[in-house]
């Protein structure tokens, strides 16, 4: 039987980029909502239910949903693979890093968006000084 494959979820409209490019700039940073994880929670019942292989949550910027360890965590129990596409300004952190570190990517994947190979000209386009470097 075919097993549905993919789901998106949009956890939060939080973002802490101020892309100018933003595509839902207008629904953005002023309402700054997100799901609660209890409704998360539900859902990822529901997916596990009908046997979906994986999610993608998004956003706005979805390391800023207060429970993203969370949701991986629980995510996983259910046998959900998980992708994630973020701005990555979070990574730069290491607490965050060694936070998500204990949970792993397991099968799944990130997605982040790079603008700029330097700080300042990451700026001019995301107005967040907050820059994660790979090199
Ligand atoms: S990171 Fe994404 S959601 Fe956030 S401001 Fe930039 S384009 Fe918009």
């Amino acid at each position: 039987m075919h097993r549905p494959h993919m789901a998106w979820i949009n956890i939060t409209e939080r973002c802490n980029n101020r892309c100018t490019y933003c595509y839902a700039k207008n629904s953005l940073h002023e309402r700054r909502k997100i799901i609660p994880f209890d409704e998360i929670k539900k859902i990822i019942d529901k997916l596990a239910q009908i046997k979906m292989e994986r999610c993608i949550l998004m956003g706005g910027e979805p390391t800023l949903h207060p429970n993203i360890i969370d949701i991986f965590k629980y995510a996983w129990d259910k046998n959900l693979g998980i992708n994630l596409i973020t701005n990555g300004t979070r990574f730069a952190d290491e607490k965050f890093c060694t936070e998500f570190k204990k949970v792993g990517f397991g099968a799944g994947s990130a997605i982040f968006s790079m603008h700029a190979s330097s700080q300042a000209d990451s700026y001019v386009i995301t107005r967040n000084k907050m820059y994660f470097k790979l090199f």
